[in-house]
């Protein structure tokens, strides 16, 4: 149920979780966001620095993202360079704080190479609150707004409400 090279929960964890979340039908569902985090230019650090700095670069990642946790946040390796949060009882304003505490994070920590190199490393992250829908649709618009945070110019936050007309046709297409 981890995933074996970060130790954050891994796809079918977060899958699971997130649909109790938001597909229960017996209880009133809870305000619930999700937080889609993408490691910015990963496949550069892979290119100058070979696949096992990559390694590590995602397990610093992950502990930093675990040191930014509040009870009740689930974190969780979606895929490749890509992480998924699942915070728990969050309005707007809440959801915003986390993704950009999770944001500032990780720009604020390098990764340290073996020859004491520090590697800036950079993340941009999408957010979208749940507000009733089901899962393939939160997670949707969480992408649309991680897309959105790459084109504006990475290393940022973007909330699903924020986007504009044309960042919302270019994620669909
Ligand atoms: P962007 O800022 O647009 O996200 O650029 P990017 O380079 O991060 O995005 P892209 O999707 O082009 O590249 C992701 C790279 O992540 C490609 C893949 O080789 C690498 N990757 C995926 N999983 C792993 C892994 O477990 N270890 C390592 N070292 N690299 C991985
Ligand atoms: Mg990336
Ligand atoms: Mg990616």
């Amino acid at each position: 149920s981890t995933d074996m090279l970060t130790g954050l929960a891994n796809r079918r964890i977060a899958t699971e979780a997130l649909s109790r979340e938001l597909e229960s039908r017996d209880r009133r569902p809870r305000s619930v966001g999700v937080a889609l985090v993408d490691v910015d230019f990963f496949k550069r650090i892979n290119d100058r620095h070979g696949h096992s700095v990559g390694d590590r670069a995602l397990q610093h990642v992950a502990q930093v993202l675990l040191n930014t946790a509040r009870t009740g946040d689930l974190f969780a390796r979606w895929g490749g360079e890509e992480f998924l949060v699942l915070l728990s009882n969050v309005g707007e304003e809440g959801a915003r704080t986390a993704a950009e505490r999770i944001r500032r994070a990780i720009a604020g920590a390098h990764v340290l190479l073996e020859n004491g190199a520090a590697l800036p490393i950079t993340v941009s992250v999408g957010v979208a609150l749940a507000r009733g829908r089901g899962m393939d649709a939160v997670l949707e618009a969480a992408d649309a707004a991680l897309y959105a945070a790459k084109g504006r110019g990475r290393d940022r936050v973007v909330l699903e409400d924020e986007l504009t007309d044309e960042e919302r046709s270019a994620a669909s297409r």
